[in-house]
């Protein structure tokens, strides 16, 4: 590694100056990737060999049906490797540890500040916790536990503070070419990427050890992604009536009411001026189905300032192997135009419509790329 080279070619320098050189090794590491995967990992490989702690963990915050849960997400421990600790396509957040079942873990979130235990309770270890962001932030929430053998002392923290800034200024690069600016949502640009991540990790085997039930529950519920497409019904009129600034407004409470009604390892995207995409997890149709129907009359129910009742229309279809974002988005979209044709403020599935033989299978979207 490089500080070594560093010290074999200039004995004389001294600590403070392979410190230097090693924060500056990392830094580059930090900023080399465009991907918040190893992004988490390079910030813990720098963390650990920076501070020299007992073990590193980074735990995020998953939410499902209005509730919020730990997920501790990648681990790496003295003299080990770097492991990752949830599979994120399987893991089940109703039995996640709740936020409020680790008090210090949530205070560390909620006040925005480093929180240090020191012992931990049956040891005479020091967990440090350290949040993963400064601001309230709807996405990637989550907070650094660092376990050491002595507390961390100024100099330690102080090059925390570094490393967390550089990666900050990374996450938010990242927000700000993947993030639609009006809805927070993810952009149409990051669509493609995110569906390939997801069909290639749907049928990778995870990087640790599955239970037995857990890999007969991978193998029995195939497909696992299924991709939903709505479209705000005669949401021109809201334009034409109420303004653009209104319509703006409507699409902003719809983005956050689509958020809301997912899970938070949904991907949501905005994908044209009143369009939506969004990528879930679900083992079955049903459930995929369900998910979206809530969504549509949650939607239906609710007021809107100014402008009171709006509905959408919805397209669901499975993923299939080999399958091309523009070929499933069209599948989608077939399923909103009859939607569109049959009254509107409807779910259907694509493929219960060419079952019910409804719609005619187009060879153009059997997974075939079409541009
Ligand atoms: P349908 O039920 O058939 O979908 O009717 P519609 O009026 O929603 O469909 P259409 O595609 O004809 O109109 C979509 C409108 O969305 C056109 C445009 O005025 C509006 N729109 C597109 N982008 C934006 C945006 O960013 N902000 C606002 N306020 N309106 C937008
Ligand atoms: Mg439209
Ligand atoms: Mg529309």
């Amino acid at each position: 590694m490089a500080p070594v080279l560093f010290l074999n070619a200039h004995p004389t320098y001294n600590d403070m100056s392979v410190g230097i050189s090693s924060l500056v090794e990392h830094v580059i590491r930090l900023t080399q990737y465009r991907d918040r995967d190893r992004l988490d990992s390079a910030l813990t490989e720098a963390m650990m060999d920076l501070l020299a702690p007992l073990e590193v963990t980074l735990v995020g915050v998953v939410s499902e049906a209005g509730q919020r849960y730990w997920l501790p997400w990648i681990r790496r421990e003295r003299g080990g490797e770097l492991q990752t600790l949830s599979d994120p396509l399987w893991v089940q957040v109703p039995q996640l540890q709740r936020l409020e079942d680790d008090p210090h873990r949530r205070h560390c979130l909620e006040s925005l500040q480093p929180v240090e235990i020191s012992p931990v309770a049956g040891s005479t270890d020091c967990l440090t916790l350290v949040p993963l962001f400064e601001d309230a932030r709807e996405h990637g929430l989550g907070v650094i536990e660092i376990r050491s053998a002595q507390r961390l002392g100024p100099a330690e923290l102080n090059m925390l503070g570094r490393l967390l800034s550089v990666y900050r200024n990374m996450q938010g690069m990242l927000d700000y070419s993947e993030c639609d600016a009006l809805t927070g949502l993810l952009n149409r640009k990051s669509f493609d990427d995110a569906f390939f991540k997801m069909l290639r990790d749907g049928s990778a085997e995870p990087s640790t050890p599955l239970s037995a039930e857990q890999v007969e529950r991978r193998h029995a519920a195939a497909p696992t992604y299924w991709l939903a497409m709505l479209d705000v019904d005669h949401f021109k009129q809201v334009n034409d009536v109420h303004g653009h600034s209104i319509g703006d407004e409507v699409l902003l409470l719809l983005a956050r009411l689509l958020k809301g009604t997912l899970r938070s390892l949904d991907r949501v995207f905005r994908f044209g001026g009143e369009e939506f995409v969004v990528l879930l997890r679900c083992p079955d149709e049903a459930g995929a189905l369900s998910a979206m129907e809530r969504f549509r009359g949650r939607m239906a129910d609710y007021t809107f300032p100014q402008v009171g009742h709006i509905t959408v229309s919805v397209g669901v279809t499975a993923l299939r192997a080999g399958d091309s974002p523009s070929a499933a988005r069209e599948r989608a979209d077939q399923a909103v135009y009859y939607a569109k044709e049959h009254g509107r403020n409807q779910v259907h599935s694509y493929e219960q419509l060419i079952a019910r033989g409804v719609l005619q299978i187009d060879s153009k979207v059997g997974g075939v790329e079409l541009f």
